[in-house]
Parts: C-alpha cells; structure tokens; sequence
C-alpha cells in the first residue's frame, strides 16, 4: 500500500495479532475499521507508533487525502476525547488514518483514564469490554 500522505510505501506492523499498516517515510498508521479502538485497548501498543511527532505535526497539515484502500476522499475527524487530534477518515471503508505521535497522544488519554476509573473512581465490579 502506498502512503495517502507522502506516497512512500507502506509496511505491515502486527501487534498481538493486529495488523497496521506504516509508512515507511512519515511514519503514519494506517488502521481499517475499528483496529484502531482494538489497539487503543492493548496495553503498550502504542510502540507501533514509532515515528516523531515533529514529523506527524508536518504531515497534519495535509489534509485533502484519498483512501489508499478505495481511493475515495477522506475527511477530517475529531477525536471525541481529545479534540486537539484531528485525523482523516474514510465513509466507505472506515478506515483512518494517523500521523505519527497521534497514536501515542490517544493511548495517554486512554491510559490516565483507565487509571482515574480504576483509582479514582467508585469501586465496581469487572470493567466493561
Ligand atoms: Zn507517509
Ligand atoms: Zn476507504
């Protein structure tokens, strides 16, 4: 796969037995439907995201990108946490697409409130999945 940013090519990262996709040359992830909130999920995924967030912050800047899947527009979303991380998505395939360091800067809003829902929060029973 080539990459929707830089055009450089895209290599597989697996991580417990998900895989991404990574440029090569910027460093971007590439996640199909729903990858992304599985990986959110895993603890210490984010070394996937082993590109400079300098890097990520340039390539933020484009903006007007196709899918590399289906080729279609993307658009610009808003993490709902987080609304400092915009990213592009695609309404055909939902796949999105991350610039380097936006991974890691998703897994930290993750982490601090799993640790203020474990510690700081009323005792419950099993965390919902
Ligand atoms: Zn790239
Ligand atoms: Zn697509």
């Amino acid at each position: 796969m080539i990459c929707p940013k830089c055009a450089a090519e895209m290599e597989l990262v697996t991580f417990e037995g998900i895989t991404v996709d990574r440029c090569t040359g910027c460093k971007g992830l590439w996640f199909d439907a729903n990858e992304q909130k599985e990986l959110k999920r895993k603890k210490g995924s984010e070394v996937i995201d082993s590109g400079d967030a300098a890097t990520g912050r340039r390539m933020d800047k484009i903006t007007r990108i196709n899918c590399p899947r289906c080729q279609k527009p993307m658009i610009r979303m808003v993490d709902v946490d987080q609304h400092h991380i915009d990213y592009e998505a695609c309404t055909t395939c939902y796949g999105i697409f991350l610039d380097a360091g936006e991974f890691r800067d998703l897994k930290n809003d993750t982490m601090s409130e799993y640790l203020r829902k474990t510690f700081g929060g009323p005792a419950s029973g099993t965390p919902k999945s």
